[in-house]
Parts: C-alpha cells; sequence; structure tokens
C-alpha cells in the first residue's frame, strides 16, 4: 500500500495568485496527486491587518479556473484561533515560551547596550530580556525560548541537506503580537499536524521559517513533515515576485497559459491543451523528487 500523503497549498490572502504563487501551488497539487494523495488549501489569514476582504474568494476562484480543487472544503486560519492559544499555553506551561514586555525601543537599547545592533532581514535579534521574567512590565507578546536548542539539520526534498542555528540566526521569535495575533510560525505547525499534512510543497521564500517550524513541531510533540522549497520566479529587476512589489494578478481567462509558464519553472515540458495539461505532469513529476532520501 502506498504510504499515506496529505499535502496543502495555504495562502495568505493579501493578494490575488499571481505567477509566483502559482508555482507552490501546482507544486503541491501535482506532488499530491503524484503520490496518490490528498490535496488541501488553507486559507491563512490569522494576520487580519494584512489581509484584503473577498481575496479568500479571489484565490479560490482562480484555483478553479485553473483545475486545481481541494479534496476538502477550505479551511481559515481566522476561525482556529483557540487551537492556537491551546498550543501557547501548552509551551508556556512546558517552558518553551515565555510572555515578553519589551518594545522595540526596549530591545534596540538592550542590544546597543550589548554592541550586537545585527538585523537580520531587517528583524532585530531579541536579546532575551524577559526569558527570565518580565520584571513588573506587563505582557506585551510571547516567545520561544530558543536557548539552548542545539542547531537542526533537516532534508528539503528539492534543497538538499539544510542546517540553521535558530538561537544564534533567529533568537526567541514571536509566537503571538502585542496586538494579540497570533505568528505564522505558531499557526501553520498547529494546522499542519491538525490537518495531517505529511508533504509540505511551497515557495523557496518560506525555507527560512522550516527550522523554527521543527523547533514548535517537537515542542509540542508534533510529527515533522517532508519540505520540499520550490523554484522562486524573479521579477525583471531580479527580485523575487511578490505581491508586496506589485506582481501581476494571474489571468484566469488563459489559465494553460499561465499553467505553462509555472510549469517551466518547475522544469515540467510545456503542453498545448488544457485537457491534457494536468495528468502529463503528473506523470512527468512521478519520481522528480524522492520523498525518501
Ligand atoms: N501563507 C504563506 C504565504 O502565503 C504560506 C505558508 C506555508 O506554505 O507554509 O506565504
Amino acid at each position: 500500500m502506498a504510504p499515506p500523503y496529505i499535502g496543502r497549498f495555504a495562502p495568505s490572502p493579501t493578494g490575488p495568485l499571481h505567477a509566483g504563487s502559482l508555482v507552490a501551488a501546482l507544486a503541491s497539487w501535482l506532488d499530491a496527486r503524484a503520490h496518490g494523495g490528498q490535496w488541501l488549501v488553507r486559507i491563512e489569514d490569522v494576520d487580519s491587518t494584512r489581509c484584503l476582504p473577498g481575496l479568500d474568494q479571489t484565490i479560490r476562484q482562480q484555483l478553479a479556473a485553473l483545475g486545481l480543487h481541494s479534496d476538502q472544503p477550505p479551511v481559515y486560519q481566522s476561525q482556529r484561533t483557540p487551537l492556537y492559544q491551546q498550543a501557547l499555553s501548552e509551551l508556556v506551561a512546558s517552558g518553551h515560551a515565555y510572555p515578553c514586555g519589551c518594545s522595540r525601543r526596549d530591545i534596540e537599547l538592550a542590544l546597543q547596550h550589548n554592541g550586537q545592533v545585527k538585523p537580520r532581514h531587517g528583524e532585530l535579534i531579541y536579546p532575551g530580556t524577559c526569558r527570565k521574567g518580565l520584571q513588573d512590565k506587563p505582557a506585551r507578546a510571547w516567545r520561544f525560548n530558543t536557548q539552548g536548542q542545539p542547531p537542526l539539520h533537516w532534508h528539503d526534498r528539492r534543497l538538499g541537506e539544510q542546517s540553521q542555528d535558530v538561537a544564534l540566526d533567529v533568537g526567541d521569535f514571536i509566537l503571538k503580537r502585542a496586538d494579540g495575533c497570533f505568528a505564522y510560525q505558531l499557526a501553520v505547525v498547529v494546522d499542519d499536524a491538525a490537518q495531517g499534512v505529511t508533504d509540505v510543497v511551497r515557495g523557496q521564500d518560506l525555507a527560512d521559517n522550516t527550522a523554527r517550524q521543527i523547533l514548535l513541531q517537537r515542542a509540542l510533540h508534533l510529527p515533522t513533515p517532508r519540505y520540499l522549497h520550490t523554484p522562486l520566479v524573479l521579477g525583471p529587476n531580479g527580485e523575487k515576485l511578490s505581491k508586496q512589489n506589485g506582481a501581476q494578478a494571474l489571468d484566469s481567462a488563459h489559465p494553460l497559459a499561465a499553467l505553462n509558464q509555472a510549469a517551466a519553472m518547475l522544469g515540467l515540458a510545456g503542453q498545448h491543451a488544457l485537457a491534457d495539461a494536468l495528468p502529463n505532469w503528473v506523470a512527468q513529476w512521478q519520481g522528480l523528487y524522492n520523498r525518501s532520501p
């Protein structure tokens, strides 16, 4: 019997699907189909400050126009906050998470004091001030305690062997923000486990989150799925194509053209007819990315 497979595509409704996000959608769909598995769609609207109303429907219509149909009704993160709260409480109880009362200014000052202002992707590495307690400050956010965590090593089905020292390179990352919003890292780990996801296939821009997610899975005693990060589509300026830098929405009137473009990024041969395209690519996908390293 084939090993069970559950995959997912997890768009944030901050913009319509574009050529870049379609690569991840198509790859995750093909991988699920090539393994006789299920493919789920999860709307990642946990950060309501970034989501635009109606875009969930736009994305669902775009996927349907491309022939990428979810095997179950889509799950919405905005409806799952009790699950994230439960996971956070568990992490606090086991000593893996702690409340933090520091403002950005407090963090800047502490880092300056230690002589180590070293932003990472524009983010300051938290100096660990509240790890030993809030010292009368009110709790603003909750953080994962990375202290003492050894460097992580894992296998990516496309990128090969990966490693990251989260304590050193990322620091104590946020699980729940000062505005009460749960962080992507926590929500994605809780949901992947709750939905039984065995294989995460997503864009390479997200690869850097994997180590944090594995730490959370271990702390919560959840299984770690397999990971496959897909190639990024670069815009004319050489930057990753993203909603933020104005990527064009997919033209649902020409689904074959959009699919052919995404397939080319995945090294799949171009197709002339929409009806044959997906089945031919499923066949081409078989054996492309091994699931057992
Ligand atoms: N919601 C994330 C995004 O749209 C993807 C999360 C994931 O696949 O893990 O960038």
